[in-house]
């Protein structure tokens, strides 16, 4: 498809989407390749049900395969050796060439897991490109260290890349989240394996063939399409792996320190789930100004953002008015035809996962919650998975709907009288993602800041995040973070190099 805008009306991207010829192969050493087995599997679009392409299924066999170009990239020095100026001149013109194919890529996106076009455009889009372009720019503005010796030494310390990195990604936001990883890779000198998710591979396959395009060397981007046990597994038990960049569920985290347990003590970095608390207090901004917000940290994506403030903490004095206003954007944001660039709430990712919302839901409703809006299964007759945007109120802290991640668009109201059980009851899960504080008053805000357990906490706003700040969690949300130049520290090793002169 071509890389001319589109996607101005609703029968444009309609149509633009009849027109769409997604990549079905792995893509290895610079090439598209079928998995070895010749084995493909169906990538079902969530939005109609039906059969979008037939992707090649790798296994450990592809993986392999994959990780021997990468090392062989590696050691050749073809990328890695390459000047800080040469990578970044190379990732700019990807960064454009990705900006250049960005409604081809947002309507591969929103058919392939679900999300509103508009979201993929202005959000998923935008921000792969400019990460691209951060660590671009950011490689050739590093500098490395002297060591304060005595007269007759020189100590340096310098950063190296680590060799081979796997980035293995969810489905949520498959084409940022795979960015999130190799550009910091890449900019740094690794070569990288992706394996996508099984129900989101298409985006990391085009845009692989975009980085070729764009002159990076042939076997320093790979992607492996397949599934978490075959190729995931492959990936991550293999020796020749240096580095693991995770994102995923927490269950799939743990698995992956085992692998590098039982294979080559690989680095690993885990992103993983959370339970993100919204505390307002008595003195926050007027509810026409926040709701909109407090329903967007939760509805938006449908839910399935590891951030999403999926629990609601509210003052007792402030609940009634809030719930109100909530109920009605939960309404506003009826699911649509994520084609549609009118539509704010699209399709969940698949069928497997809507019956585990619809799970949740119920689980709710036995243990006491009440659900004030939403709660069911939309859209059926479109063959598609839908979910109404949802609000159990009466929500006490044991719960399960107050502990446990349900990544779909479910809001858990519980009340609270003084702050400190606010911060009781926020620091009260295994996660520590994200949270949000709503306050006028400045004491307040930085107080509570300081004493929740969160990589990110926001003031007055929600999901507010940029490349220049870092992005991960505490406790079991994760270790190590994504964005800003933290990242560099994921995909390089330090060395010391003492020189007796
Ligand atoms: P998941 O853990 O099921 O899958 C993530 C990746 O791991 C996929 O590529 C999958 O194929 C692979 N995988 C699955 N089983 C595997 C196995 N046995 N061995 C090796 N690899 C395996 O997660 P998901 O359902 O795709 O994504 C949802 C989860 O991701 C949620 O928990 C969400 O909170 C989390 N997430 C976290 C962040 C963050 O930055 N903290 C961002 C997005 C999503």
């Amino acid at each position: 498809m071509s890389a001319t805008p589109t996607l101005a009306s609703y029968e444009e991207a309609l149509a633009a989407a009849e027109r769409l010829a997604p990549p079905q192969d792995a893509f290895i050493d610079g090439a598209a390749v079928p998995a070895l087995s010749g084995r493909r599997f169906d990538c079902v679009s969530p939005r109609d049900g039906r059969v979008i392409a037939r992707v090649a299924a790798c296994d450990a066999p592809d993986v392999d395969r994959a990780v021997a170009a990468a090392r062989a990239a590696f050691e050749d020095g073809r990328w890695a050796r390459r000047s800080p100026r040469e990578r970044r001149r190379t990732l700019l013109r990807f960064a454009e060439l990705v900006d250049a194919h960005r409604e081809e890529l947002a309507l591969l996106e929103s058919l392939d897991m679900g999300k509103p076009i508009a979201d993929a455009l202005a959000v998923d889009l935008r921000v792969t490109v400019d990460c691209i372009a951060f660590y671009a720019e950011a490689i050739t503005k590093r500098y490395d260290e002297v060591a304060p010796t005595d007269a007759r030494t020189l100590a340096t310390i310098t950063r190296e890349p680590v060799g081979v990195v796997g980035a293995v990604v969810p489905w949520n936001f498959p084409l940022m989240m795979a960015a999130w990883k190799f550009a910091p890779a890449l900019a740094t000198g690794n070569s990288v394996v992706v394996k996508p998710a099984e129900q989101s591979p298409l985006t990391a396959l085009r845009v692989a063939a975009l980085a070729v395009e764009a002159g990076l060397p042939p076997g320093v981007l790979n992607v492996v399409p397949g599934f978490g046990p075959t190729a995931g597994a492959a990936l991550g038990l293999h020796r020749d792996v240096d580095v693991v960049g995770f994102t995923g569920s927490g269950e799939v985290g743990r698995l992956f320190l085992r692998y590098a347990a039982d294979s080559n003590m690989k680095q690993v970095t885990l992103e993983c789930g959370g339970k993100s608390p919204q505390i307002v207090f008595p003195d926050a901004p007027d509810v026409a100004e926040i709701a909109g917000q407090i329903a967007t940290g939760i509805f938006f994506n449908q839910g399935e953002v590891c951030s999403a403030g999926s629990r609601l903490l509210v003052h007792r004095s402030r609940k009634d008015e809030l719930l109100e206003a909530l109920v009605a954007e939960a309404r506003r944001r009826a699911p649509g035809d994520p084609l549609d660039p009118a539509t704010r709430t699209g399709a969940l990712v698949e069928r497997a996962h809507l019956e585990r919302v619809l799970g949740y839901i119920a689980v709710g409703r036995e243990e006491g919650a009440d659900c004030v809006v939403g709660g069911a299964a939309a859209r059926e007759e479109t063959g598609g998975v839908y979910v109404e945007p949802t609000i159990l109120d009466r929500v006490r802290p044991e719960m399960r709907v107050a502990q446990e991640e349900i990544f779909g668009p479910v809001l858990a109201v519980l009340e609270f009288e003084t702050a400190e059980e606010a911060i009781a009851i926020a620091n009260g899960t295994r996660y520590g993602l994200g949270a949000a504080v709503w306050t006028r008053d400045l004491s307040t805000a930085h107080l509570t800041a300081r004493a929740l357990r969160a990589g990110t906490v926001w003031v007055n706003c929600y999901d507010a995040s940029d490349v220049t700040v870092p992005f991960g969690g505490y406790r079991e949300s994760g270790f190590g973070r994504d964005n800003s130049l933290h990242a560099l520290d994921k995909y390089t090793q330090l060395k010391t190099t003492w020189i007796q002169l």
